[in-house]
């Protein structure tokens, strides 16, 4: 098998950290790859995966709005197959609608290939930013640190996506198919078990048509 190749998204947010965390799993994984910051559409149409970084999603909608071109490549390469990953932010740009619990539904872009409803902000003031141990059994027994940052919480789902976590009776992070999402940020947590498991996926889809 040729080399992975993985973008970042890089127009706003945690970019760097979202790279670091890809290139370790790749090693960790005993692969090889590489791993740059895109943001042309001829980048994208080259990727075997994508991460959607943590960040500002009223931000990285309106600038990825700008270009048409870059947004309708993003979601043409995700609706064929190619696996995506959303951190924070990135998750509420795949989602299909988003909602604030004071102004009700935004009226950011999304990409809409998740079929999830989010809240955005929704762990109120005093838990603006957190970090707590999560159970996730698809990684096994030992706990995951996740790290939120003006999260956004998952208030519903379609019967196609699986509830990968769930805390304080709150979803926070799925996989439907070949898209994985989290309202906490793993790339800051400096443990790689939820990029391999991209990275994994990524793989799968690589091996589909090579
Ligand atoms: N609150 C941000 C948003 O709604 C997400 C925060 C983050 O990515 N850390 O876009």
């Amino acid at each position: 098998m040729n080399e992975l190749k993985i973008g970042i998204l890089g127009i706003q947010g945690d970019i760097e950290e979202n790279i670091n965390s890809t290139k370790e799993s790749i090693t960790n994984l005993n692969l090889k790859g590489t791993v740059i910051s895109v943001r042309h559409p001829e980048e994208i149409k080259n990727l075997d995966g994508l991460i959607l970084p943590g960040g500002e999603s009223t931000v990285i909608g309106n600038l990825i709005s700008l270009n048409g071109q870059i947004f309708q490549t993003i979601k043409n390469r995700i609706s064929n197959g190619m696996p995506v990953m959303g951190t924070c932010a990135g998750l509420i740009m795949l989602s299909k609608k988003v909602y604030d619990k004071f102004i009700g539904q935004t009226k950011q872009q999304l990409l809409g290939v998740l079929d999830i409803v989010v809240e955005r902000n929704a762990f109120g003031r005093q838990h603006n930013s957190f970090e707590t141990n999560l159970k996730i059994p698809t990684l096994g027994p030992v706990p995951f640190k996740g790290v939120f940052i003006r999260a956004p919480i998952i208030t519903n789902v379609q019967d196609n996506v699986d509830i990968m976590c769930s805390f304080d009776n709150k979803i926070v992070a799925v996989i439907q198919d070949h898209i994985i999402a989290t309202s906490f940020h793993p790339e800051l947590s400096l443990d790689t078990r939820i990029h391999e498991l991209f990275v994994k996926k990524v793989i799968d889809f690589k091996k589909s048509y090579n």
